[in-house]
């Protein structure tokens, strides 16, 4: 219903064998919303983002997708009710071209393929210049656009995002934050996963930092900037 939140996630636990990665983590992400999860290297951030796009099967604990158990169901189900992941490390086709990458992101959509690789050509003229080129001979900014891309013709309402700025040099991470402000004011909700705690938290609603697979502390995003733990322990001094 509309009432649901668009996520919902309760307790989840995620384990490598005897290694638990994400261990009872709770949060919600309103529709419409831009929800950040920040902190440090190997605090489970992309092992929640990898089991609510149904890549990785969570131990225990459940997720709600607009108010329906989504809990391990497989990721081409995920993708075709509008769960989309763009993964970390840009994570394009490197030996297919960028129209190909495009096309692999519409796989489900018949009808209407074409026309919503157009509009991405449109919305990002750099790829309809490269659209014949092998994705690998982009650059890394490039590249992350086109992850982007192939992401947004799936046709999402809920955008997963792995560190989108890593690795890119900061006025390619300006330019990749503005198409993510973007892609929330064009109405999709985004979770966003980031090193770049404060980067993160500034594009944000309201943000989760998680330590050692819990969360530590959560709040507006705007609270968290302002919260001295949280400048401590993740932002330090600017
Ligand atoms: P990073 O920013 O490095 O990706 P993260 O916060 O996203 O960190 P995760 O990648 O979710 O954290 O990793 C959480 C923990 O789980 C780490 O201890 C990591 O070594 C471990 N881990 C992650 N993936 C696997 C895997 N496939 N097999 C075993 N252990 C894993």
């Amino acid at each position: 219903t509309d009432a649901s939140p668009a996520l919902q996630v309760d307790d989840l636990v995620v384990a490598y064998g005897r290694v638990q990665a994400v261990r009872g983590v709770s949060f919600t992400v309103p529709s419409g919303g831009l929800v950040a999860l920040v902190g440090a290297n190997g605090a489970g951030k992309s092992s929640i983002l990898n089991a609510l796009a149904g890549l990785v099967r969570p131990r225990s604990g459940s997720v709600r997708f607009g108010g329906r158990d989504v809990t391990r169901r497989p990721a081409h189900e995920l993708v075709a009710a509008g769960l989309v992941q763009v993964p970390e490390g840009r994570e394009v086709l490197a030996t297919m071209t960028v129209d190909e990458n495009l096309r692999l992101g519409a796989w489900h959509r018949r009808s209407d393929a074409d026309e919503r690789i157009d509009e991405m050509y449109g919305r990002f003229p750099v790829l309809a210049e490269r659209r014949a080129l092998q994705a690998g001979a982009l650059s890394g900014g490039e590249q992350q656009m086109l992850a982007i891309a192939r992401a947004l013709v799936a046709g999402p309402s809920v955008l997963l995002m792995d560190e989108p700025s890593m690795g890119l040099a900061p006025k390619i991470v300006d330019e990749v934050f503005a198409v993510i402000a973007e892609i929330q004011a064009a109405g999709t909700t985004v979770v966003l996963v980031e090193q770049n705690a404060r980067r993160a938290l500034r594009a944000a609603t309201y943000g989760y930092v998680l330590e050692s697979g819990t969360v530590a502390h959560e709040g507006p995003a705007d609270d968290l900037l302002a919260d001295r733990r949280v400048i401590q322990a993740y932002l330090g001094i600017e």
